[in-house]
């Protein structure tokens, strides 16, 4: 038996730990999905291993972490633009999902989302939507890797009949895949506007009980936090201090319209926060005060939100929109600079999983979830800064390789797990449904 599965021969290795280094003349060993050894080049192309890949011109990384997103709408990617959050979601999202969520739209929408992802080097999801376990059995049939955050809302859908029964669904799942190596599954109370004060109490004592993360929208918009004061009394991040639903497990996803206060509340209670920038800003809602919030020590991680918000599920994307609006909204260009959004992106995001311990940097013993960015590109020429080219000159094609636990997901440029024509046939077959429903919402 071979020393090593694979051993990967990149030009540059940017393994995050140590920090903000780019290391050449390495190659990196892995053996049963684990990074086994980084070796010297003149070494590891004596390695006796099953496979040695050389990857010329391209930077191997870890994979990104995208700790925010609604896999299945990517459906709805350009179906409803250029309007507010408040009319997108209640003039086109919910009665569109109201009338067409089922076990097919999850399976067919959290498919094409996977390829989207695998393409532009996510190789770690956290999704939130109806039928997490349609979402479930993509994610397992894909290879990525995920924490599925089953939705608990009050009002009936096609999913649950209230906010108990979303419970019980959501739990049945979670024991499902509880020795699931790349599926973890947690609570996605969807807002504090959508889910009543008892079933947050509800759900913050189920997940102290089960060591389970929370994924939470929170202070998307100055409005939802204004509604918030005039309904409660409470600012949202208050609310869900008081009901007990503020801890280390807690993901709050938005985070915009923040007072000094709000952010001590966020600090000491160690809670992460996740920024969706191109989906803050495609729907006007506000912008994080994200070097505000590292400054502090609050951990922050990247999400790209849903197709349906964004549109796209490119976390070079959002890396580089991070950065540049970090800076506008300090009024300094050492704001949110680009390793810090590299590391948003990996160190960030496993830290806000719980799983720093097995992900986002290249260090032996952790899991082999990698990707390989070609850099050959003429926007990538001359190459004075290897994480400023990645972040600010990246056009989200760069991806060419991924391994989530060793295993190639995309390999030289093309998808191992999905096929492109079936889905393309099954994009095209909703795109007819759903753009006759929409000449029925505009009529
Ligand atoms: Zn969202």
């Amino acid at each position: 038996m071979p020393d090593f599965d694979t051993v990967l021969h990149p030009e540059f290795l940017i393994p995050m730990v140590p920090r903000r280094e780019v290391m050449t003349g390495h190659s990196v060993a892995i053996r049963e999905g684990r990074i086994t050894a980084i070796l010297p080049r003149q070494e590891a192309q004596d390695a006796d291993a099953g496979e040695h890949i050389d990857l010329p011109q391209c930077a191997l990384m870890p994979g990104f972490i995208n700790l925010h997103c609604h896999a299945a709408m990517s459906l709805l990617r350009g179906y409803a633009d250029d309007v507010p959050l408040m009319t997108w979601l209640q003039r086109y999202i919910w009665p569109t999902e109201s009338h067409f969520i089922s076990e097919d739209f999850v399976r067919d929408g959290s498919d094409l989302a996977i390829a989207d992802l695998l393409m532009s080097g996510t190789t770690t999801l956290a999704d939130q939507y109806f039928f997490p376990e349609i979402t479930a059995e993509s994610v397992d049939r894909s290879g990525l890797r995920a924490l599925l955050t089953f939705p608990v809302i009050d009002v009936e859908t096609a999913w649950a009949r209230d906010a108990e029964s979303c419970i019980n669904r959501g739990l049945a799942l979670r024991d499902q895949y509880r020795d699931h190596d790349r599926i973890d599954v947690g609570f996605g109370p969807h807002s504090t506007y959508m889910v009543s004060e008892k079933t947050l109490s509800r759900v913050a004592m189920l997940a102290e009980e089960l060591d389970a993360s929370i994924q939470i929208h929170l202070h998307e918009t100055r409005e939802e936090v204004l509604t918030s004061v005039e309904r409660s009394g409470l600012r949202p991040i208050d609310f869900l201090e008081q009901v007990g639903l503020l801890g280390p497990r807690t993901q709050c996803v938005h985070m915009t319209a923040l007072g000094e206060q709000d952010i001590e509340t966020v600090a000491t209670h160690g809670a992460h926060v996740v920024h969706c920038p191109r989906s803050n800003l495609k729907l006007g809602s506000g912008i994080c005060p994200v070097q505000k919030l590292l400054d502090r020590g609050i951990n922050v991680a990247l999400g790209t939100d849903g197709a349906a918000s964004n549109n796209r599920l490119n976390m070079l994307g959002e890396l580089q929109t991070a950065s540049l609006i970090g800076k506008s909204q300090h009024g300094d260009a050492k704001a949110v600079d680009a390793w810090t959004a590299l590391e948003m992106a990996t160190l960030h995001g496993a830290s806000a999983l719980g799983l720093e311990e097995q992900l986002g940097s290249i260090e032996v013993g952790k899991s082999a979830d990698l990707i390989a960015l070609d850099l050959s590109g003429l926007q990538h020429l001359p190459r004075h800064n290897l994480a400023s080219s990645l972040v600010y000159a990246s056009s989200g094609n760069e991806v060419k390789w991924s391994w989530v636990a060793g295993k190639p997901l995309v390999t030289a440029g093309k998808l191992q797990t999905l096929d492109y024509t079936d889905l393309a046939a099954r994009a095209g077959h909703w795109s007819e449904q759903l753009g006759a429903f929409r000449t029925t919402l505009e009529s």
